[in-house]
């Protein structure tokens, strides 16, 4: 497994894991800014690094990934406030996975392959846990990993390979996103993915559901209060906005019509879905800026989420609203695995029969 260890002498394979542990360590760092970053669209490299808290310009010595953090207890040298451990978190993990990409490949195309990929496996599942979407370009870099690999490392497995896992992909995906739980993003991300890792692609699917359900049903449990207490809140604006509505004479459904009214929350802002609307239920057009308006003043504290109000004749009959959940971060972790282990995993599922 750790070719590494047998391509060389012991002491020379310990010196180079440790030297990329420290090289992820300061890739990780970078990634931070480029995380922090990327949403806004900002240049990457444009003001030196400064306490957030103070203002306070951070020397060499401070900015040290990974060692900076535990030597000053997560304080700035400055003023003493807290740092988050995020950033040392995000420096270790790309620091541990360069570390296992050398002891797994040695020096070997896949070792470049390696630092890319896990880059971008960092920097995707950092902004969909932030913004809830995989930004375009990783899925894309990714995919031009798995194009390339063709060629360089053909040894991995055929072309058609690579284009059948590509298409099973898409199409399972596609379906998921349509019954809805997965997004966009997730399909461009394991798509682009299938062309790296070919049949792998099915054990890095496989981990990442297992483990995005399990946090999926932790995750649920937690937050069942805060979702009915939501539902509630929704409920009574919704009946407020309906009555109003039918007070007008216009914008309500019919008595013995049925209709859904599909929204979602972002950062404290609705986001109401009025084109799937059936409208020839509606008498009139709903007030839809009023309904949105209600909304915004009283959700300001809730982050993602998506919410469905059931409607049924003159009647609000229900509201149901679930905070949103992330499976970015999971598929990543499956990708990681698969492309470190792939190999056995397939060769061992394989076995089996
Ligand atoms: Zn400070």
């Amino acid at each position: 497994m750790f070719n590494a260890l047998s391509a060389m002498p012991t002491v020379y394979a310990v010196v180079y894991a440790v030297f990329a542990f420290l090289f992820g360590s300061v890739i990780g760092s970078f990634l931070n800014v480029v995380i922090l970053r990327t949403p806004e669209k900002q240049s990457i490299v444009k003001e030196p690094s400064h306490c957030f808290s103070c203002g306070h310009r951070l020397a060499w010595y401070d900015m040290f990934p990974i060692f900076s953090w535990l030597l000053l207890r997560g304080k700035c040298r400055y003023c003493k406030s807290p740092y988050s451990p995020r950033y040392m978190i995000i420096e270790a993990i790309t620091a541990v996975l360069y570390c296992l990409a050398f002891l797994f490949f040695g020096f070997s195309m896949q070792l470049w392959y390696s630092a890319v990929l896990f880059a971008v496996l960092v920097v995707l599942s950092c902004v969909d846990i932030d913004r809830f979407e995989i930004p375009y370009w990783c899925s894309a870099a990714v995919a031009v990993l798995g194009i390339s690999s063709i060629w360089l490392l053909s040894e991995d497995g055929s072309w058609q390979e690579r284009l059948i896992s590509f298409g099973i992909i898409v199409v399972l995906f596609g379906i998921m996103v349509l019954i809805g739980g997965m997004g966009g993003g997730d399909l461009q991300l394991m798509a682009g993915a299938s062309l790296l890792l070919g049949y792998r692609i099915f054990a890095a699917l496989f981990i990442g559901i297992c483990l995005g359900s399990v946090y999926g049903v932790i995750k649920k449990s937690r937050d069942k209060k805060a979702e009915k207490e939501l539902s509630k809140k929704i409920l009574a604006l919704a009946e407020e906005w309906y009555q109003q509505q039918i007070d007008r004479g216009s914008g309500y459904v019919t008595d013995d019509g049925d209709d859904i009214i599909v929204g979602s929350i972002s950062d404290g802002k609705p986001d109401i879905e009025w084109e799937f609307l059936e409208e020839k239920v509606w008498k009139g057009l709903p007030d839809k800026a009023a309904l949105s308006r209600a909304l915004r003043d009283s959700i300001s504290d809730e982050r993602e989420g998506g919410f469905k109000i059931f409607i049924s004749g003159r009647e609000i009959k229900k509201v149901k609203y679930s905070r949103r959940m992330v499976f970015g971060p999971f598929l990543a972790i499956g990708i990681a695995a698969s492309w470190l282990i792939g190999f056995k995993l397939v060769g061992w599922y394989i076995s089996l029969f």
